[in-house]
């Protein structure tokens, strides 16, 4: 027995009482089968009701001939008569997005003769495939006003069933998927499509109608659109950033991304100053870090901790630390060592980071002139120093 489905007539009613007419259990799943339901299932692109039958709460609804309403424990016996309520707050969202959705596929069709190919009304946001290969921003934003235009009309949104051989007087805009008699969706004047969703009664109900973003897929253009209670939270969050730039940056809304460009310009130039006036710091950090040096049997080795520098020029000054002191510059950047060998010295800096690496829990290498160790603490500073006094004292006699 097919079960009759309540939602086709009247898509407020959130409450009514039905027989159970069977009961399985699928995948631990608990299934129930009613006479009749009010109970959305996944379909046509829009997403199934949630809500309770008795007091368990529906977890997914599946189409077919019969409905399912699946939950995790059973709701009642074959015969017994149940009450089903509907989650308002979701089957609202659904109702806002599936009519937006038929206002927004009717006025890109009546501007630019795009046809709908596929609809998904999603948890966030709706998406709308066109036949088509692009659309530009300004028919976007014709379509969008136009479907805002409807909306603010407080057009009335009609549900009826049209036997098959009367189709041809509706004006509809694609033909019917399906035979038989057809439910018809039909928006004052505007638009007219068969369509087995969830639709609010007048147009002002679904507010607002944004949309977000575009996509190819398929080779097609999608839109993605926000409606209803889905574009004012998203309004509510955009504001509160916009709002807080524009304190911040005490300009007005319109200026946020000149001031915001003119920052991201500011930073650069700021940058690049700075790497020039580092390079002037060099010899004055090298003569400052030279006097410290000691020698292990006859190789200079300077240890310094270094935080002035930033990462493009960290490399330059080691680099000249050690040629300027004819032998190893190890110094502890950040949660780094960085070593480098002077040809003289007869030093690989990469054999040391290997041998540094294989005695502590440091991480890297390098080449004779330069070697990099990662995950370095300032508190090891000390432990990575012996290491490489070992290293290096056990190379010296060697030779
Ligand atoms: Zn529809």
């Amino acid at each position: 027995m097919k079960t009759k489905r309540l939602y086709y007539t009247d898509s407020n009613l959130l409450s009514f009482k039905s027989r159970i007419i069977e009961t399985r259990l699928e995948d631990n799943k608990h299934i129930t089968i009613l006479e009749k339901t009010a109970f959305y299932p996944t379909s046509g692109g829009q997403q199934h009701d949630i809500g309770m039958l008795e007091k368990v709460p529906v977890i997914d609804v599946i189409d077919g001939e019969q409905i399912l309403h699946l939950t995790e424990s059973a709701v009642g016996k074959v015969g017994e008569i149940v009450t089903g309520n509907i989650d308002y707050k979701r089957r609202h969202k659904n109702k806002q997005q599936h009519s937006a959705q038929h206002i927004l596929s009717q006025s890109f069709y009546r501007l630019y003769n795009l046809t709908t190919m596929s609809v998904h009304l999603g948890e966030s946001y709706g998406n709308i495939e066109f036949d088509t290969k692009g659309i530009s921003i300004e028919q976007l934003q014709k379509a969008e006003q136009l479907s805002n235009q409807i909306i603010a009309e407080n057009r009335t949104v009609e549900v009826f069933m049209a036997h098959p051989d009367n189709l041809s007087k509706y004006n509809l805009r694609r033909p019917p998927k399906r035979t038989g008699e057809i439910r018809l969706i039909s928006i004052d004047d505007f638009e007219c499509t068969a369509c087995g969703g969830t639709h609010v009664k007048a147009t002002s109900e679904i507010q607002l109608v944004k949309i977000i973003s575009t996509e190819k897929i398929r080779g097609r253009v999608a839109v993605n659109f926000l409606s209803g209670q889905q574009a004012i939270d998203d309004y509510v969050i955009r504001f509160g950033v916009t709002d807080s730039l524009t304190k911040k940056l005490t300009c007005s809304v319109s200026d946020v991304e000149s001031h915001f460009d003119k920052l991201v310009e500011h930073n650069k130039r700021y940058k690049r100053e700075l790497t020039l006036m580092q390079k002037e710091l060099i010899p004055l950090r090298i003569d400052e870090s030279i006097a410290n040096v000691e020698f292990i049997d006859n190789t200079p080795v300077v240890f310094a901790i270094e935080t002035r520098f930033d990462k493009n020029t960290i490399n330059h000054f080691a680099t000249q630390l050690a040629i300027k002191c004819n032998g190893i510059a190890v110094l502890l950047y950040n949660d780094k060592i960085i070593l480098s060998c002077a040809d003289i010295s007869n030093q690989h800096a990469g054999n040391i980071a290997n041998f540094v690496s294989t005695e502590t829990n440091l991480r890297g290498g390098g080449s004779k002139n330069l070697a990099q160790l990662g995950g370095a603490l300032a508190d090891n500073f000390d432990l990575y120093k012996e290491k490489i006094r070992e290293f290096v004292h056990l190379g010296n006699n060697e030779n």
